[in-house]
C-alpha cells in the first residue's frame, strides 16, 4: 500500500512506533520555532535542564507577540530570549521583524522538514510541504536539546481541491469553508493533506493562509505537495536548493476524503465569537463596521496588502472607519513601501502599524465599545481583541478593504457592481523577496554568550511526583470550548508576567471567574471541570502552568484540545475524561476525590479511576495515556521526567 504525504515524511522522521493511528510515535525534529510569549520558559526550561546547545538543524526565536515595549519588562524579556539565541544556538528575530510563521516561512520553512514550534498556527508552512506541529514549550526545550517529539499518529484526511477559485473568492474562503462543515473540532488528531487538480492553482501564500488556518479546526497539521508554485516561491524568496518534490503516492490510503471545488466558493464570514460561525458574507451584509484590519500570521503578508491597496488605490476608506495595516513581516512592509503601495494606503486614509501580532491578541487597536471589527485573522474567541464585549469577524483581505471602503460588510461583489470601477485584485507574489535581513541575527553573528535576565525572569517551577491522592474541591465549573485565552488572557497588561509564574498565576481563569486564582490559593489546589474542548486554541504552556502554580491537580473534561492536554501532562496535572452525565451532575465547589492509589494507577497502566464526590456518589474517569505519558505523570512532569532520563534516577 502506498504512503501519503504526511506518512512518508513521519517514516523519514520515525525513531519509535508505528504509524497506526491513534499510537503514540516519536519523531525527530529538524526545526524549531519558539515566540515571544512562549519562549522566555522554553529557554528556562532549556537551561534548566542543564542543555549547552541546540542539536536540531535550526531553531529560531521570534519576537511577535508582545513587540511593544511599556516598560522594562517586555524590553527584558526580549533581551533575554536575544541572549539565549546567542548562548545556546538559535537564529534571532528582533521585535518588529515580523509573526515567526511568516519570518519562518520566507526564510527557512523547507519541504520534507519537520518543524515544532510553541505557538499553534506553527502548521502554517505546510503549504511549502513541511510537516509542522505546534507544541508545548517544553517539547521545544527537549526538542532542541535533540530529544525526540512524541505525538499521536494522526489520522490523514484527504482534501481534494477541484476547480479554481473565481471572482472575489480567495484562500480564505477555502479555510473557511472547512470550518463551515466541519466546526473547531473537526480536525481533531487529523492532518489534513490537500491534493487534486485545484492544488496547482494555489500559490505558496495562498496555500499558507489555508494550512495556517487548519489549527482553528484542531488539526494537528495540514500540509500540501509540492510542485512548480513551490519551486517558484523558493527561487522568489532566494532558497532554490531547498525545493524537494514531495507528494503523495498514487495509491496511498486516506482515512477519509473531503472535496472541496474552489469554482463553488464565494466570500465568505466567520461571525463572532467562534472561526466556524461562518455564513456568506451577503448574509450580513449591512452591518456597520468601526475598525478593518489586514494583519496577522493568516493574512499579512505582502500578497494580503497588496490586494486592498490595489482596491483602495483613488479611494477613501470611509468616515466612521478606522483601517488599519499590520504586516506580518516587516519584510513584506518593506517590499510594499518600495514598492509605493505603503504611499497609496496611507492617502487613502489607513494606519499602518508595525509587524507584530498586537491586535491579534488584544495588544493594541482594541476595538471600541459595542462595534463592530473586520479582521483577517485567523480567530474571534469573545474578548480576544482585547475588549469583552467584541464583535469580531473574521474574513478574506478583499471583503475587509471592501468594507472599509462602504463603511458596512458588504460583498465585494456588489460592492464592484455600486462602484462600476472595481475589479477583483487577485494575487500577486514580488518577483524577488529582496527585504533586508538586518533584523534576523544569525547564531554565529551574535553578540552574546551568557544569558541576561532581567528582574521579571523567574524560575520555573517544579512539582512534586504524584503522589497516592489527587483531588479536592472543584474550584471551577466550565462550558465546552474553553480556550487558553480564557485560561491564562494574552492582554499587554498580563502577558508581560510570562516569565514571573508567581505574578501571572493571579490572572488564571480570570476571564471565567476573576476569583478563581484567589479561591484557589485559599482552597490550597484543588481540581478543574469543563465540557468538550477544553484549551483549545493557542499553545501556551502558561494555560498548564499556572493551574499548576495554583495547586490544581486534576481536570475532569469531558474532551481536551491536543497540546494542551499534552500540556497538562508536562506540568504534572492529571487529564482524565468524564462523560456527559457525569458533567451534568457535578456542581462547582463540589469535594472531588479520586478514591484509587493515583500513583500506583498511572504507573500501572489503569484506565479507569473512581471518583468520590463529597463522600456521597462515585463516577468513573478515564485516563486515555501513553507508557510515556504516564511516566511524565507520575514524576510530576516533564522537566522532572527528562531530568530523571538524562541522570537515570
Ligand atoms: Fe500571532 Fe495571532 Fe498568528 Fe498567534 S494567531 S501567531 S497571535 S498573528
Amino acid at each position: 500500500m502506498g504512503q501519503t504525504l504526511t506518512e512518508k515524511i513521519l517514516d523519514d522522521h520515525l525513531v519509535e512506533g508505528e504509524l497506526t493511528p491513534g499510537e503514540e510515535i516519536g519523531i525527530d525534529i529538524d526545526q524549531t520555532l519558539t515566540q515571544d510569549t512562549t519562549g522566555t520558559m522554553v529557554w528556562l526550561q532549556f537551561e534548566a535542564l542543564g542543555l549547552e546547545d541546540v542539536q536540531t538543524e535550526l531553531a529560531a526565536q521570534y519576537c511577535d507577540h508582545q513587540t511593544y515595549q511599556f516598560d522594562f519588562k517586555n524590553t527584558d524579556d526580549h533581551r533575554f530570549l536575544r541572549s539565549a539565541a546567542g548562548t545556546f544556538g538559535a537564529h534571532f528575530s528582533r521585535p518588529g521583524n515580523g509573526i515567526c510563521h511568516n519570518v519562518h516561512k520566507e526564510n527557512f520553512a523547507a519541504p520534507g522538514k519537520t518543524l515544532l514550534g510553541s505557538d499553534s498556527h506553527t502548521p502554517t508552512p505546510g503549504g511549502l510541504g513541511q510537516l509542522a506541529i505546534g507544541a508545548g514549550g517544553l517539547d521545544i526545550a527537549v526538542a532542541m536539546g535533540g530529544g525526540p517529539y512524541y505525538v499521536e499518529m494522526p489520522e490523514v484526511v484527504n482534501v481534494r481541491l477541484e476547480g479554481e477559485l473565481e471572482g472575489w473568492a480567495s484562500a480564505k474562503d477555502v479555510i473557511l469553508e472547512m470550518l463551515r462543515r466541519l466546526s473547531v473540532k473537526g480536525g481533531v488528531g487529523k492532518v489534513f493533506e490537500y491534493t487534486g487538480p485545484g492544488v496547482e492553482s494555489l500559490t505558496v501564500p495562498e496555500r499558507t493562509t489555508i494550512t495556517n488556518m487548519g489549527t482553528e479546526l484542531g488539526a494537528t497539521s495540514s500540509i500540501f505537495p509540492t510542485d512548480e508554485q513551490t519551486k517558484d516561491y523558493l527561487e522568489r524568496v532566494g532558497r532554490p536548493e531547498d525545493f524537494e518534490k514531495l507528494e503523495p503516492d498514487a495509491d496511498a490510503e486516506y482515512a477519509d476524503e473531503i472535496v472541496v471545488d474552489l469554482s463553488e466558493l464565494e466570500p465568505l464570514i466567520a461571525k463572532p465569537s467562534m472561526p466556524d460561525n461562518v455564513v456568506p458574507v451577503r448574509e450580513v451584509e449591512g452591518e456597520r463596521v468601526e475598525q478593518v484590519m489586514i494583519g496577522s500570521c493568516t493574512n499579512g503578508s505582502y500578497e494580503d496588502i497588496l490586494p486592498g491597496a490595489k482596491m483602495l488605490k483613488g479611494r477613501e476608506v470611509a468616515k466612521h472607519t478606522e483601517m488599519i495595516v499590520a504586516p506580518a513581516s516587516k519584510q513584506s512592509a518593506e517590499i510594499l513601501a518600495r514598492q509605493g503601495w505603503t504611499a497609496e494606503l496611507m492617502a487613502a486614509g489607513v494606519n499602518f502599524s508595525e509587524a507584530t501580532c498586537g491586535a491579534c491578541i488584544g495588544i493594541g487597536h482594541v476595538p471600541a465599545s459595542d462595534s463592530v471589527s473586520l479582521r483577517t485573522f485567523n480567530r474571534n474567541f469573545e474578548g480576544r481583541s482585547g475588549i469583552e464585549d467584541d464583535s469580531v469577524y473574521l474574513c478574506s483581505p478583499e471583503v475587509a478593504t471592501a468594507a472599509a471602503i462602504k463603511g458596512e460588510i458588504v460583498d465585494p461583489r456588489d460592492l464592484a457592481e455600486e462602484l462600476g470601477d472595481l475589479e477583483s485584485p487577485g494575487i500577486e507574489l514580488p518577483d524577488e523577496y529582496d527585504g533586508s535581513d538586518a533584523d534576523l541575527i544569525d547564531p554565529n553573528e551574535s553578540i552574546d554568550d551568557e544569558l541576561i535576565k532581567g528582574p521579571n525572569i523567574g524560575d520555573v517551577p517544579l512539582k512534586d511526583p504524584l503522589g497516592d491522592t489527587v483531588g479536592g474541591e472543584s474550584i471551577l465549573k466550565m462550558d465546552d470550548n474553553i480556550t487558553t485565552d480564557h485560561i491564562i488572557p494574552a492582554t499587554a497588561d498580563i502577558l508581560m508576567y510570562r516569565s514571573n509564574i508567581e505574578k501571572l498565576s493571579e490572572f488564571t481563569l480570570s476571564r471565567v471567574d476573576d476569583t478563581f486564582a484567589d479561591r484557589a490559593l485559599e482552597a490550597d489546589g484543588g481540581t478543574l471541570v469543563a465540557g468538550e474542548n477544553y484549551g483549545q486554541g493557542s499553545s501556551r504552556e502558561h494555560a498548564a502552568l499556572c493551574p499548576m502554580y495554583l495547586g490544581i491537580e486534576a481536570v475532569f473534561a469531558q474532551s481536551f484540545a491536543r497540546i494542551h492536554r499534552a500540556n497538562l501532562f508536562n506540568f504534572g496535572i492529571v487529564p482524565l475524561t468524564i462523560d456527559d452525565d457525569t458533567y451534568e451532575q457535578i456542581e462547582q465547589g463540589d469535594d472531588i476525590t479520586v478514591v484509587d492509589d493515583v500513583g500506583a494507577g498511572v504507573r500501572n497502566g489503569e484506565e479507569q479511576f473512581t471518583c468520590r464526590v463529597n463522600d456521597d456518589w462515585e463516577f468513573t474517569a478515564q485516563l486515555h495515556a501513553s507508557e510515556r505519558e504516564r511516566d511524565i505523570l507520575a514524576a510530576g512532569g516533564k522537566l522532572s521526567w527528562t531530568k530523571e532520563q538524562a541522570t537515570g534516577d
